[in-house]
């Protein structure tokens, strides 16, 4: 609604909270590579405005007094209101910084340094707020590396937090092609107020906002990563598509553990709460210590909070480092944190950006009193895509659920290329087919940015004239599940469901005329006792063209679990899956690591580095 008052709702918040009353203009200072049209004063609207798009109507319709972001360390808490304020505030600056005018920034890329806060928050939907496309850098690259990222997307803007100044400052000596202008925004460590008027109001034309990000792609990898460009509408129909599935609340307290520059800690953790109203607590980086005491915290008997961490989203591999770090708490902890997390107290626990082991579903559970990881499929292409559902019943494991509402999903037979229909799932001699997932729908990216060649590759026409669709690169079966799917988690949760194979281009070995899901083979050698981790890879053979070949990390008692009080090794370990993996999918080459199997910040292996590092192949 344009021009619409936030008045009411701001003013509420200024006498509901104990905060000092107005904050001065935050200090963002214009250092240096300023253009000389920034020195001289602009002029300022006299409303304060917000975009009228949906995700600043839910900031306008969100009780103001209630928290949005919350620093566990510090203690620092910001409600909505002092969102609505600040984001307003950091608006206004960052209009400035590029000229003055109102739609100076319109589709224009801000890159952003910060780090995981509230002033995270602020910056990312002022950004937004400007109609520009934030690009939120990790502030863990190398200068090389970020100095790649801005030359590509050619960022006008650069913002940093003082934290993040002095690697900004070098950034802007790494001679980038086009030189931004330089924003360092001072901590805030105290939220403002708003005291004029506030307006949410019409963009001028189509909104040419939105985020980037960085992915390795799809189809073949390239040496340097896409940059996928993700349009505010994709933005919130993928949040409105998450928030109908997993139904955020504001009630709830989602703790947050991922860094910020991936589609997960991003969409998933900062503009789905934002767009339900729900409060954001930041804990990074990742501590298992920290975090198993957040969780007990309001279990203690002199509990430091009594606020309750209801919603948790993370990677399998966090999961798994809680589990390990568990033994070593003390008991009165150990037994808070197990309140903490379960289903009565932690409404949700959800796992994805790579496979959820089985072993680590079950010892979730049964730490937890019975909560059931939910596990969810997505990618920065496309946000999330396909998911579990909230009922227990539909959180099958090994599966990743159904597509979730907004996405259409098919199967596209890898050998044959025909779409597989309902019903057509297993081949005439009753195996199951695999296929490509596509997928199409409003949460879908744009393009890559720059690479017309990388986006015409990765889509696909569709035959029925309603649009093309997108080739994730990612492999997967579909069957019915007994009880499972029965529409109690919503209707869009329903049918058959869909279980990752995994990549194409990776996870799929052909070997002697049959095809190997790598997942699958990890999945079997995570559920014996020796093995701590494993990455199952394709290596070339004369023989077969490929060969399965496992790179696991043993657990310390494996040491003597061999025949005779030997190391187990490969022999054990081929005789342990003898009746769970036909012969072909037996890995031939057992490969043991010291130390753990290398990942990402999201948790994922990079198969083809882990291949050349471990088979200098
Ligand atoms: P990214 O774009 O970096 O988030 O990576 C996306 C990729 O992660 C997908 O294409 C999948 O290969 C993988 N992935 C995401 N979620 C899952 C899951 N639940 N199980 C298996 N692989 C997953």
């Amino acid at each position: 609604m344009p021009g619409r008052t936030l008045m009411p709702l701001l003013s509420r918040s200024s006498t509901a909270s104990s905060r000092p009353p107005l904050q001065t203009l935050r200090a963002w200072r214009a250092c240096t590579h300023r253009p000389r049209s920034l020195v001289s004063p602009v002029i300022r609207r006299s409303l304060s405005s917000l975009p009228n798009l949906p995700l600043f109507r839910a900031l306008h319709n969100h009780d103001q007094s209630n928290l949005a972001v919350v620093h566990s360390a510090s203690a620092r808490s910001f409600t909505y209101g002092n969102l609505v304020a600040d984001v307003l505030q950091a608006k206004e600056k960052l209009v400035e910084s590029a000229g003055g005018k109102q739609d100076g920034l319109s589709g224009e890329r801000v890159a952003f340094l910060a780090e995981n806060s509230y002033d995270y928050v602020v910056t990312l939907l002022s950004i937004l707020a400007s109609d520009a496309i934030a690009l939120p850098l990790s502030p863990a690259f190398p200068i090389g590396e970020l100095k790649y990222i801005m030359d590509n997307s050619q960022a006008k803007v650069l913002v940093a937090t003082e934290k993040y100044a002095g690697k900004a400052q070098d950034l802007l000596k790494a001679d980038l092609d086009r030189t931004p202008v330089l924003v360092v925004k001072e901590k805030i460590k105290v939220g403002a107020h708003n005291s004029g008027s506030v307006s949410l109001e019409d963009l001028n034309a189509k909104s040419r906002g939105g985020m980037m990000l960085y992915t390795s792609g799809t189809t073949n990898r390239p040496a340097r990563p896409l940059r996928v460009l993700i349009p505010q509408s994709a933005l919130t129909a993928q949040a409105a598509s998450l928030l109908e599935a997993w139904k955020y609340t504001p009630e709830d307290r989602l703790l947050h553990l991922l860094p910020l520059h991936h589609i997960h800690g991003t969409v998933n953790a900062i503009v789905t709460p934002i767009l339900a109203g729900s409060s954001i607590e930041f804990m990074f980086p990742f501590n298992t210590d920290a975090v198993w005491k957040r969780l007990a915290a309001p279990f203690l008997p002199n509990p430091s909070t009594t606020d309750k961490i209801t919603f948790l989203t993370a990677v399998p591999t966090i999961y798994n480092r809680l589990l390990s770090s568990f033994p070593g708490l003390s008991p009165e902890i150990q037994e808070a944190a197990r309140k903490g997390i379960s289903p009565e107290s932690m409404r949700l626990n959800i796992s994805g950006s790579a496979a959820l082991p089985t072993p680590t579903k079950k010892a979730w559970q049964d730490l937890s009193n019975g909560n059931v990881l939910l596990e969810r499929y997505g990618m920065t292409e496309v946000g999330m895509a396909i998911s579990c559902g909230l009922d227990f019943a539909d959180r099958v494991d090994g599966s990743v659920g159904w597509p979730l509402p907004y996405v259409e999903a098919r199967l596209v037979d890898t050998d044959t290329n025909e779409v597989i229909k309902a019903g057509e799932e297993r081949d005439n001699n009753g195996r199951e087919r695999e296929g490509e997932i596509q997928l199409r729908g409003p949460t879908i990216f744009q393009e890559y940015w720059a690479n017309d060649k990388a986006t015409k590759e990765s889509f696909v026409p569709g035959e029925d004239g309603k649009g093309e669709w997108f080739k994730t690169g990612d492999v997967a079966t579909r069957r019915v599940v007994d009880n499972a799917g029965k529409g109690t988690s919503g209707e869009w949760a329903q049918g058959s469901m869909y279980f990752i194979q995994g990549r194409s281009s990776v996870d799929i070995i052909k070997t002697g005329g049959e095809k190997v899901s790598a997942l699958e083979v990890e999945r079997e050698l995570l559920s014996l006792p020796q093995i701590a981790e494993a990455a199952v890879v394709g290596l070339p053979s004369d023989q077969w063209g490929q060969k399965v070949a496992a790179i696991v990390v043993l657990r310390p008692e494996a040491k003597t679990a061999g025949r005779n009080g030997k190391t187990w090794g490969a022999l054990d370990m081929r005789r342990a899956l003898k009746d769970r993996l036909a012969s072909y999918k037996m890995p031939q080459e057992m490969k043991v690591l010291e130390g753990p199997i290398p990942r990402n910040a999201m948790g994922k292996v990079n198969k083809k580095t882990l291949v050349k590092e471990v088979f200098g192949i």
